[in-house]
């Protein structure tokens, strides 16, 4: 993997760049749609790319429980697996084993019970590894330790610790590391002084890229914000940073000025599926009576197919008769709408406006978003 910044935007610490892998290029910042599982619900891997999307995020965990790396391998490998020939990043899937009650973590790896058959399982570091090489994804995390939201700051600092030493321990096990970018991952809760120790320590380790864990707990919006541009900061400028499992539009904007490239949520897809479109006029929910006989385009401002083509009464339809059409129609459009921030960050980034872009976004009507 080969990253290059292209533009720095004079007035806060984004930039504009572009990340080279084996299965192409992607300009960043970037959003990536979720495909957990190895496919974005309701949505072809054809759609995706005539959005426009060049990467992806897949789980490697939930892959790894079904249907099994050595299936995926047999096929070729995740692109092929799943008819996607462009990049793919995959998380180690310690995130959601840290989010299941039964999950207890061990110097060893973690272990916890399959969410499918109820099976115990234990992930260490060098599997985490081991399984995402497998898939054959283009980057790849190390598997680390999550603290949920408030952390007392002993057990936030004792997962910073653990997470370094697996972090070590990730980068120990590669099998084949020309295939792939191991990035590592900053822990430390909120505090400050235990995010810029991870933060070091995982410098000295010199990955290729770095992320930012932990974050989308609960803390809130402006907290984040400030945590996020702290470690920003101490990290290698000529490296692409990766905020995880964020975000929201005003939190990918404020964390873009940070210096942040990488971005992946599910609320997007997560939201079309209970009728709700993000719009420029602000969140749609489609079910609502008002749109029974409106016929005009459900964003009158975007320009997607499913604006173009289909009407809000008949979207309302499809979602009251649960006609499972209405899952992709909605998918869609929320997928299209996140690709048009992302094209706008980039290009205000470009024009030396980025703040100006921000300002307009937080004084319109989709500053809740
Ligand atoms: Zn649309």
């Amino acid at each position: 993997m080969k990253f290059e910044i292209t533009t720095l935007d004079p007035g806060s610490a984004a930039r504009a760049g572009r990340i080279e892998t084996g299965h192409g290029a992607v300009e960043t910042p970037v959003f990536l749609p979720v495909a957990t599982r190895g496919s974005i619900r309701c949505l072809v891997s054809e759609e995706l790319e005539e959005l426009g999307y060049r990467m992806l995020l897949a789980n490697a965990y939930h892959l790894a429980l079904r249907p099994g790396t050595e299936v995926v391998a047999a096929a070729g490998g995740l692109h092929r697996f799943m008819n996607w020939p462009r990049p793919i990043l995959t998380d180690s899937g310690g995130f959601q084993i840290f989010s299941l009650a039964e999950a207890r973590v061990e110097e060893a790896g973690v272990v916890f019970r399959s969410v499918y058959d109820g099976r115990r399982h234990r992930l260490s570091p060098e599997e985490a590894v081991r399984i995402q090489e497998e898939l054959g994804a283009d980057i790849i995390m190390t598997l680390d330790q999550p603290v949920s939201h408030p952390a007392d700051r002993e057990t936030a600092a004792e997962a910073v610790r653990r997470t370094t030493r697996w972090a070590k321990r990730c980068q120990a096990g590669r099998q084949r590391p020309e295939a792939s970018a191991l990035f590592g991952i900053v822990q430390g809760s909120v505090y400050p002084e235990l995010r810029a120790e991870s933060a070091a320590a995982l410098v000295e380790l010199d990955f290729p890229g770095y992320a930012l864990g932990g974050f989308c707990l609960g803390e809130p919006l402006e907290l984040m914000n400030e945590v996020v541009a702290a470690v920003t900061g101490r990290l290698p400028a000529e490296k692409p940073r990766y905020l995880m499992g964020i975000g929201t539009p005003r939190e990918i904007i404020s964390a873009v000025a940070a210096g942040v490239d990488i971005f992946d949520c599910a609320m997007p897809t997560h939201i079309a599926r209970n009728g709700a479109a993000l719009t420029a006029a602000g969140r749609l929910t489609i079910r609502n009576g008002r749109y029974r006989n409106d016929h005009g385009p459900l964003d009158p401002a975007c320009g997607c197919r499913v604006c173009r083509r289909y009407s809000r009464a008949y979207l309302r339809h499809l979602f009251n008769t649960r006609e499972l059409t209405a899952f992709n129609l909605l998918t869609y459009h929320n997928l299209h709408f996140m690709k048009g921030l992302m094209d706008g960050l980039r290009a205000a980034i470009e024009a030396g406006r980025l703040e100006s872009f921000r300002k307009s976004f937080v004084d319109g009507a989709a500053a809740g978003l």
